[in-house]
């Protein structure tokens, strides 16, 4: 039994007072008994912040959206798994398709960036998904097929055990266009059964979350496909009442 996971990431939004409360809403309003993990990913900057307002306890973690691949050093503007470790971050995401296409992160990458997240006690959610025109041309199981398989050639199947792959179809991010849930369902369908090739335990553990547009009123029907494990969410992360929704359709 795989316990559903809803990630907010808050891309590059928020100012303190903001973040504040939305933090306080998101805590007070949490669906009680703990049935979904919850995980706010704000930006750097507001971290401390919410690591403070949602301390332990609460049943929310935090995490980042980036990772660098060097642990410290002259790395001007990066941050570190160490660091965000430092900041009680239980989680980070890599290959954010905005990561992949504005910063030109290439698959081997994400996979490094994969593997020392991972090394250094966090637990990444790997984001893979394909471009509207490799959605058009057929191609959506090839692509996500090869940016699995990069991080599988850095970590092995054993380095998939436990960690959150958010598929996150580049079409549907920020665009109000969301997969159908068959559409999410056939793909997660195929990363589950392409990993229990190569080992049935991790892929029957493994949290498949789709992104992608969920908001509170198309999550119950994402969340009902069997493959479906929760949501990372970007825009409606950002209100409290919305994301408590879509937290409870996964719960
Ligand atoms: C995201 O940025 O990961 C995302 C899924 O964004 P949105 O929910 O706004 O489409």
């Amino acid at each position: 039994m795989r316990r559903p996971l809803v990630a907010g990431n808050w891309k590059m939004n928020g100012s303190r007072d903001e973040a504040g409360r939305l933090v306080r809403d998101i805590v007070d309003g949490l669906p009680a008994g703990g049935g979904v993990e919850v995980v706010l990913c704000p930006p750097f900057i507001l971290m401390a912040q919410v690591a403070a307002l949602a301390g332990s306890g609460h049943g929310v973690t935090w995490g980042g959206q980036n990772v660098d691949t060097h642990l410290s050093g002259a790395y001007t503007g990066e941050t570190s798994a160490l660091m965000l470790r430092d900041h009680g971050a239980t989680h980070v995401i890599v290959g954010h398709s905005e990561r992949r296409t504005l910063y030109g992160e290439t698959d081997e990458i994400v996979a490094e960036k994969f593997a020392v997240a991972q090394a250094n006690g966090l637990v990444p959610i790997l984001c893979i998904g394909e471009s509207l025109a490799e959605h058009e041309a057929g191609r959506t199981e090839s692509v996500v097929a090869q940016q699995l398989d990069a991080v599988l050639e850095r970590v092995g199947i054993a380095g998939l055990d436990g960690v959150v792959v958010a598929y996150e179809p580049v079409w549907a991010i920020g665009t109000g266009r969301t997969a159908s849930p068959e559409q999410a369902q056939q793909v997660h369908g195929v990363v589950r059964s392409r990993l229990a090739q190569l080992d049935g335990d991790v892929a029957a553990r493994l949290r498949i979350v789709y992104g992608g547009s969920v908001k509170a009123d198309n999550a119950h029907g994402l969340f009902a496909q069997p493959d479906i494990d929760g949501g990372l969410i970007g825009g409606a992360s950002l209100n409290a009442e919305e994301f408590l929704n879509i937290c409870r359709a996964a719960g």
